[in-house]
């Protein structure tokens, strides 16, 4: 993974309140621009996502949810997830079984992530599925990637010190 404009977010101090406004904004003129509903419980759960840099599986959504006055019923939290991660405003992580808000929403792009495994601390870079070994074997074989899936897991910045410990 390389490349000049592969900019991790998480792991940069950076104006997080900017970044939310600036997500939510995009996500707004997106769904306008495209005749997308951004219902209040989807603006919700984006904005839990936007919160931190970190990734949150459906359960801690659904509380999430609830503390703010939206109800429990995990059909919602559900079908609001499957709403973002549908048009790319959030990212499903395999690996943790939960979803983040993404990093770059005005952008087609193939996601790939950096896991902090001792704070769950999560970065968006891009990926070139096309390129690199991957890119070469598939072309090889004749085979057309549409979908890949990175997931990196290690130590963020912040925690490198409690790992050498
Ligand atoms: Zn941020
Ligand atoms: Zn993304
Ligand atoms: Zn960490």
């Amino acid at each position: 993974m390389s490349g000049e404009n592969a900019t991790p977010l998480g792991f940069e101090k950076h104006d997080h309140k900017a970044c939310v406004v600036g997500a939510l904004a995009a996500a707004e003129a997106r769904c306008a621009a495209e005749g997308l509903r951004l219902t209040p419980v989807r603006q919700k759960v984006l904005e839990l996502l936007l919160r931190e840099h970190r990734a949150l599986g459906a359960y801690a959504i659904l509380d999430l949810l609830r503390d703010a006055g939206f109800g429990s019923q995990p059909p919602v939290a559900y079908r609001a997830l499957d709403f973002l991660a549908e048009h790319g405003f959030v990212h499903k992580i395999e690996r943790l079984n939960a979803f983040v808000a993404c990093a770059h929403p005005n952008e087609n792009h193939s996601p790939a992530f950096m896991i902090c495994r001792l704070c769950d601390a999560v970065a968006e870079a891009h990926s070139t599925p096309a390129k690199g070994a991957l890119g070469d074997a598939a072309r090889a074989a004749g085979f057309q990637i549409e979908k890949t899936v990175v997931e990196a897991e290690g130590v963020c910045p912040a925690c490198v010190d409690k790992a050498d410990a």
